[in-house]
C-alpha cells in the first residue's frame, strides 16, 4: 500500500474512489484478456504476501526469497523493494501464472488480489492520519472494466478476502513511509543495520533465530506473553519487527518492545 502526498494525489492516474463511490468490474476466464494482466509486471510484494506465498508453496523464507523474487533499491529510496520474478519467456508472464489461472490464487498478493483497484493511504496534515483511498485504473485491454457488476472500495476488498492484506499492508506502509529519509549514516543502505532491518520485515525465519539467539532480549523488553506468540506465529513476529525497526532505525516508541 503507498502512502500518497496530498499535493500528488490528482497526478495518481486512474479514477479516485472514496467512502460510497462505485466502480463497475467482473473478471472471468471467459474474457479473451484472461491472464493478460500477469504479464511483464513490476510487481512489488510487502512482507506479508512474501509470508503468505512462501506457506503456500511450503518452503523457507531464504528459498522464496532466492528463487522467486528480486530485490531492488529504487533510486532516492532507503529500504529495498521486493519484486516478484517475472519469467524469461518472450511474453514475461507470472511465474505463477497457468493456463488456467493463477497457481496461488488463495494467497495471491495483495496487488493481484485488490487488481484493477490500487489502495492508498492520503495522510492530512498534522495529524498524520491515514485515510484509505483508491485507484481504478484497468489497463485498455482489461475486458472486465466493461461488465455491470457494481463495487465499493470495501465490498470490493471483502469480495477478494483482502481485509488482512489491507491491514498488514497498512502497518507496513507505517514503517515504510520513515525509509524517505536516510536513517543509515556512514553505514549507508547495503551496511548491517538496514540487512537486518530486511531480515525483520521478509525473512521470519531468520529474524526468529535471530531474536531468541542473538543478545537481542538482553537489550531490550519484550513481555512474556508477546514472546510465545512470536515464537510460534509469523504474523505477530512480523508486526513485532515492525515495531522493533521503528525502534531501532529511527527511535520510535513502540508497544510491543522498549529498551532496557
Ligand atoms: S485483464 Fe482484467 S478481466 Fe482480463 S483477466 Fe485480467 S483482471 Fe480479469
Ligand atoms: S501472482 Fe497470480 S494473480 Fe498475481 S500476477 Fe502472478 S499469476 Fe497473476
Amino acid at each position: 500500500m503507498k502512502s500518497i502526498k496530498l499535493e500528488d494525489i490528482e497526478q495518481v492516474p486512474g479514477k479516485r474512489l472514496r467512502g460510497a463511490d462505485r466502480f463497475t468490474f467482473q473478471c472471468r476466464p471467459e474474457l479473451s484478456c484472461f491472464n493478460q494482466c500477469c504479464r511483464n509486471l513490476n510487481l512489488f510484494l510487502y512482507p506479508y504476501d512474501v509470508l503468505q506465498l512462501r506457506h503456500a508453496l511450503d518452503i523457507s523464507a531464504d528459498t522464496f526469497l532466492e528463487d522467486y523474487v528480486d530485490v531492488v533499491m529504487r533510486k532516492g529510496n532507503f529500504f529495498p523493494d521486493v519484486l516478484l520474478r517475472m519469467s524469461d519467456d518472450e511474453n514475461r508472464a507470472c511465474i505463477f501464472s497457468h493456463v488456467s489461472g493463477c497457481r496461488v490464487y488463495q494467497d495471491r498478493p495483495y496487488t493481484c488480489r485488490t487488481f484493477p483497484v490500487e489502495y492508498g493511504l492520503q495522510y492530512h496534515g498534522q495529524s498524520r492520519k491515514p485515510e484509505l483511498t483508491g485507484f481504478f485504473r484497468p489497463p485498455e485491454f482489461c475486458q472486465g472494466q466493461h461488465e455491470d457488476h457494481g463495487w465499493t472500495l470495501q465490498t470490493w476488498s471483502d469480495d477478494q478476502g483482502a481485509a488482512k492484506h489491507q491491514k498488514m499492508s497498512k502497518k507496513w506502509s507505517e514503517v515504510k513511509q520513515l525509509f524517505q529519509k536516510d536513517p543509515w549514516g556512514h553505514e549507508g543502505p547495503q551496511g548491517r543495520r538496514a540487512k537486518m532491518a530486511f531480515m525483520a520485515s521478509y525473512n521470519m525465519d531468520a529474524f526468529r533465530t535471530f531474536v531468541f539467539e542473538s543478545s537481542l532480549l538482553m537489550r531490550y523488553k519484550v513481555k512474556a506473553d508477546l514472546l510465545k506468540k512470536i515464537k510460534r506465529d509469523d504474523v505477530e513476529l512480523m508486526l513485532f519487527g515492525f515495531d522493533w525497526i521503528k525502534l531501532f532505525a529511527w527511535g520510535v516508541q513502540a508497544k510491543r518492545i522498549r529498551p532496557r
